[in-house]
């Protein structure tokens, strides 16, 4: 079997208050060229000046992922003309960039980081409908940017899915950036080859521009399905670069790859090399939340099983609601189990968040407990979720409905053996040796107590009436 090998490049947005360069506000969506300078102009003899909040931002992230930070880093120059760069250049990171060698983890696998560099976004070019011209805004340029490469460890279109979900995650939690795709401060470029028999790494192509983890995961299918036809075949891979067409759901052409050498980078002699000291960084880590990873690593020394661990650590939404869950003193497993499954089917069953929700973690933690307790069945329990997620409390509801499980064995058995007695039909099959048949029964007796027989006694109780 043909392993494809990934790698990501990722652009994330920085959270600042003010551009990479220049002073000009961060603002999304206002009256397009309403904020700009000179300076990202790019006009003669304006000077730029690092944005020391883009660069803590950007050394955060490096330090979030275990990187290594150099002792002294330097912008360079990247030449290319395009017509929403004023500058004919970007300015960016070369051979020092603020962060190499990080690891992301995607549970017991690693994705290595190859590097994190600093640089600044271009401006938009807008091509109205119908018109014979293009406009350009410059309202995005010089906007602060982090790039992020990994190595080509990914090694399916869902992992690379995974990867970018965790890295939101991560990114989310520093608080360096709001990395939402859906507004484009997040972008990923995709690079696959199929490995050879003997393992290494076929041609490489790469695919631009990707604006949802969902486009990402669709690419790559196709790319690598295309790529193994020519494998088959016999033919060769060509190394290019490619667009993904969203309608279709096929990547096409955009070029012929440039090599480095077509960027002429250079430093860039308007900025000099910086130093990163260590008492920089120790203020740096001091910030430094608690991250996806060790709160995962938490909730497993609490005795939350990985998978279910990892789901919530990841999840910023539900994370904080599980804490506060876990506060209460209720089993962090079978809390982990409400929210993984029947509170997550609730919210995307009916498309809303967790906030849009009455539910607390107290009133969750007292449904598992009337659980754990035998209280009330696990039955009634999911029958008065909907009810928990909108706010009421379970305890009350138990008991202003008598919702309570049975225990009166008698009552149960009288139940049973009225069931077995109208059934006959039933109780033949099974004794035919359909065991199956028994669940009939099973969930008359049920219906009949409203759930609130236990189903290991109603089970029980049915096998000996029917003499099994
Ligand atoms: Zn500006």
């Amino acid at each position: 079997m043909v392993r494809p090998a990934i790698g990501l490049e990722v652009h994330l947005h920085l959270k600042t208050k003010t551009k990479m360069f220049c002073s000009c506000a961060l603002h999304y969506g206002d009256a397009p060229n309403t904020h700009v300078c000179p300076v990202c102009l790019g006009l003669p003899g304006s000077l730029p000046v690092a944005n020391r909040e883009a660069v803590e931002k950007g050394l955060l992230l490096a330090l979030a992922l275990g990187c290594e930070i150099p002792e002294r880093t330097q912008f360079h120059r990247k030449n290319y003309f395009y017509p929403d760069l004023p500058k004919n250049y970007q300015i960016s990171q070369y051979d020092r960039p603020i962060g190499t060698g990080g690891v992301l983890e995607l549970g017991e696998k690693k994705i290595r980081i190859r590097r994190i560099h600093l640089e600044e976004d271009a401006g938009k070019s807008l091509h109205p409908e119908g018109g014979e011209h293009s406009l350009v805004d410059l309202n995005r340029a010089g906007a602060p940017l982090v790039e992020l490469v990994t190595e080509p460890d990914i090694e399916s279109p869902e992992e690379a899915r995974e990867f970018l979900r965790r890295l939101q995650a991560i990114a989310r939690t520093l608080g360096v950036s709001d990395a939402s795709p859906e507004e484009g401060k997040m972008r990923a470029d995709v690079n696959v080859s199929l490995r050879r028999p003997d393992g290494t790494l076929g041609t490489k192509v790469e695919i631009k521009n990707l604006n949802s983890f969902k486009s990402v995961q669709r690419a790559l299918e196709y790319e690598i399905q295309r790529q193994k036809k020519i494998l088959e075949r016999g033919g060769v891979v060509e190394q290019a670069t490619l667009g993904f067409d969203e309608k279709s759901g096929k990547t096409y052409l955009m070029r012929t790859k440039e090599t480095e050498s077509d960027y002429r980078y250079f430093p860039e002699p308007d900025l000099v090399p910086f130093t990163i000291s260590e008492a920089w960084l120790s203020e740096l880590k001091e910030e430094m939340p608690e991250l996806p990873a060790e709160r995962s690593r938490r909730y497993q020394e609490a005795g939350v099983r990985p998978y279910d661990a990892e789901i919530l650590a990841y999840d910023l939404e539900l994370a904080p609601f599980f804490d506060a869950a876990l506060k209460t003193g209720a089993d962090p497993q079978k809390l982990a189990n409400w929210l993984n499954a029947d509170v997550k089917g609730y919210l995307t069953q009916r498309e809303v968040t967790l906030a849009e929700t009455g539910l607390t973690p107290e009133n969750l933690a007292k449904l598992v407990r009337l659980v754990e307790a035998g209280t009330i069945t696990g039955r009634v329990a999911k029958e008065i979720l909907p009810e928990v997620m909108q706010g009421a409390d379970p305890e009350r509801l138990v008991e202003e409905r008598g919702l309570k499980a049975v225990t009166d064995e008698g009552a149960i058995r009288a139940l049973v053996e009225k069931v077995v007695a109208e059934n006959p039909q039933v109780v033949e099959q099974i004794k035919a040796g359909k065991a199956k048949a028994i669940n009939a029964l099973l969930g008359q007796v049920m219906k009949a107590t409203r759930g609130t027989a236990p189903p290991d006694l109603v089970r029980r109780l049915l096998e000996e009436a029917i003499g099994r």
